[in-house]
């Protein structure tokens, strides 16, 4: 297990004059390993070689955390590459992330795309948690269904802005969007075949064709063609209704996320909280 100190809970430590005393003899020998806080090898091999990785890490940490560990603990075959939340610990709080398996420069791209989370929340361009309003009316197969399109709604344009951030950064987004790729494609023919689920695979691929990518969307259409034959019309015409304009603001990314609700037809089912008046929307 790894040690590093920030600004934060310094001050805490110095309290006690006693503990300055070990920390002097304990401080030199984490010295060389003070930025990554993992119990895999492999993610602190990649900060090793990764000095933009590094850095991104020393830019996320005064973002109000104390530590921002990184568990590998997500399978290859896991649906999702990575996810990451802060979380309330007694020492402050925590920037918890978890990352999947994969090749080296995978899991960096992975990791990066988690900590430009942290970054994004600390500019509030997130749109916070959904609330489903008749969540007791569904059928436990819509309630999935439903989750996921919370979840793409909440992650679809910060993710798009990551992708253009990390590509800035000298990362390679992309290999992300190849990965989805694959997941989607093999996936098409096993998701329950409900009008809910086609709502879901419209928000997500809406959100896919915005990201950062090498490959034509048409790829993914054609998986799903046997079941869901409009689908590239669908995503054409909520990508016609938001318009082709990222977000930039706290407020013009909460206004953006709530047109593609209503594009995918879910306003009156799902509710957010504005980051601006904290009210539910
Ligand atoms: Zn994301």
């Amino acid at each position: 297990m790894e040690l590093w100190f920030n600004e934060r809970f310094r001050p805490a430590i110095y309290q006690s004059g006693a503990v300055v005393l070990g920390l002097l003899v304990i401080i030199p020998m984490f010295a060389a390993d003070q930025t990554i806080n993992s119990s895999s090898p492999q993610v602190r091999q990649i900060f090793v070689r990764s000095a933009k990785l590094r850095k991104l890490l020393d830019e996320v940490k005064p973002y109000g955390y104390v530590d921002v560990p990184i568990t590998q603990d997500l399978s290859s075959t896991d649906a999702s590459q990575g996810y990451s939340k802060p979380k309330s610990t007694p020492r402050g709080m925590v920037y918890d992330v978890h990352v999947s398996q994969g090749s080296d420069i995978f899991v960096e791209n992975v990791i990066a795309h988690e900590l430009l989370h942290a970054a994004l929340r600390h500019e509030r361009l997130g749109s916070g948690s959904g609330t489903i309003l008749r969540g007791r009316e569904l059928s436990a197969n819509d309630l999935a269904a439903m989750q996921g399109l919370i979840m793409s709604l909440t992650n679809c344009y910060q993710d798009a802005i990551i992708d253009r951030r990390m590509a800035k950064l000298g990362f390679n987004p992309q290999l992300l969007q190849d990965d989805e790729k694959s997941t989607l494609i093999a996936e098409a023919n096993v998701v329950p075949r409900t009008s809910l689920y086609k709502r879901d695979a419209t928000l997500m691929l809406y959100c896919l064709s915005i990201r950062l990518r090498k490959f034509e969307m048409d790829e993914i259409y054609t998986a799903y063609k046997s079941w869901y034959p409009e689908l590239a019309q669908d995503v054409q015409t909520v990508s016609n209704t938001v318009g082709p304009d990222l977000c930039d603001t706290e407020e013009s990314c909460f206004k953006k996320m709530l047109a593609l609700r209503k594009a995918v037809g879910l306003e009156g089912e799902v509710k957010f909280i504005n980051p601006t008046t904290n009210r539910k929307e």
